[in-house]
C-alpha cells in the first residue's frame, strides 16, 4: 500500500536497528524519510541507498543527540536537507527512536552514565518534539519508541528504564494538547529485539533466555516493530492517541 504517500517523516536513529526498519517501511509506503543518525555516517548512507533501491525517497540527517543544542542542530540539518529535495517545508510523522542502553543495576550506575542515558533517551526527544511543533502539519503523528522495561521490572537496566518511563509520560500530555490539530501522539514499546544495541545477543544462552520472555519464544525482529509504527503513523490509526502500545510479543503476560 502507499498509505504514507506525500508525507514527510523524520526517524531519529533511522540509520540502524529498529529505526532502519521503520525508515524502510515508511518509505516503502510512500513517505519521504529523513534518516537521522549521530555517528555512523556509512550506516545512514546505506539505509538511504536501500530505500532508493526499493523505489523510495530518503535523505540522511546528522546530529549527535545528548549534547547541548542537539535538537536545534537536528532541525537545522533537517530543514536544509529537505529544502535540497525541492519539497515544501513541513513534517507529517516524527518518530523518536534514537536511544542508548545502560546495562547496569542501581549500585553500578555512575552520575555521568545516569546523565548520559537521560540526555539521549529523554532530554533529546523532549526538545526535538518542542521544535517539531512548528513544523508538524495538522493530522500529523508523533511516535516515541519506549520499552517493555517501563512496565515490567528489569533491575539490570533500571536507569535506562527510568529514562524511557519519563518519555512515556510525555505522550498523553502531548496527545491532549495536539488533539485539536488532529495530531496523534503515541508510544510504541518493543521487547527484546534483534539489533546491535545488545551485543550479548550473540551468546546462545542469553538469546534463549531473552527469547523466552516472549510468548512466541523468539526475539523481536526490527520489522515487527516497524509494522506497528507504520500502522500508528497511518490514517487508519486516527482514533488512537495518548497510548502506550505494546509491541513486545507478549512479554509480561506471565
Ligand atoms: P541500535 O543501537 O541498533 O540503533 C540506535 C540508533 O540510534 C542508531 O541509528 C544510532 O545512530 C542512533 N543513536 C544512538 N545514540 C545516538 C546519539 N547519541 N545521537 C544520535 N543518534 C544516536 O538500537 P535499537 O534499534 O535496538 O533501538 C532503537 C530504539 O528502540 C531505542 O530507543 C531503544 O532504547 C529502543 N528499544 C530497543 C530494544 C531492543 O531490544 N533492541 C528493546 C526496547 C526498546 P549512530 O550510531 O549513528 O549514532
Amino acid at each position: 500500500s502507499r498509505r504514507h504517500q506525500g508525507r514527510i517523516a523524520l526517524v531519529t536513529g533511522g540509520s540502524r536497528g529498529i529505526g532502519r526498519a521503520i525508515s524502510r517501511r515508511l518509505a516503502a509506503e510512500g513517505a519521504l524519510v529523513a534518516v537521522h543518525y549521530g555517528h555512523d555516517h556509512e550506516a545512514a548512507g546505506r539505509t538511504v541507498e536501500e530505500i532508493e533501491a526499493d523505489g523510495g525517497r530518503a535523505f540522511a540527517v546528522h546530529a549527535e543527540l545528548g549534547v547541548p543544542q542537539d535538537a536545534a542542530t537536528l532541525w537545522a540539518a533537517f530543514d536544509q536537507a529537505l529544502a535540497g529535495t525541492g519539497s515544501e517545508p513541513g513534517l507529517d510523522i516524527l518518530v523518536n527512536n534514537a536511544g542508548i542502553t545502560l546495562p547496569r543495576p542501581v549500585a553500578a550506575v555512575t552520575e555521568e552514565e545516569y546523565d548520559r542515558v537521560f540526555a539521549v533517551n529523554t532530554r533529546a526527544p523532549f526538545f526535538i518534539v518542542q521544535r517539531a511543533l512548528e513544523r508538524l502539519r495538522d493530522g500529523g503523528r508523533i511516535i516515541s519508541i519506549s520499552s517493555a522495561a517501563t512496565r515490567t521490572a528489569y533491575p539490570a537496566i533500571v536507569a535506562y528504564s527510568m529514562s524511557k518511563g519519563a518519555l512515556d509520560t510525555l505522550t498523553p500530555a502531548l496527545a491532549k494538547q495536539l488533539g485539536p490539530r488532529g495530531i496523534t501522539v503515541n508510544t510504541v514499546a518493543p521487547g527484546f529485539t534483534e539489533t546491535e544495541i545488545n551485543p550479548t545477543l550473540s551468546n546462545p544462552e542469553i538469546r534463549k533466555a531473552l527469547s523466552s520472555a516472549s510468548v512466541f519464544d523468539r526475539l523481536g525482529a526490527p520489522a515487527d516493530i516497524a509494522d506497528v509504527v507504520s500502522f500508528v503513523a497511518s490514517e487508519e490509526a486516527r482514533w488512537v492517541t495518548g497510548q502506550w502500545i505494546d509491541a513486545t510479543g507478549g512479554v509480561g503476560l506471565g
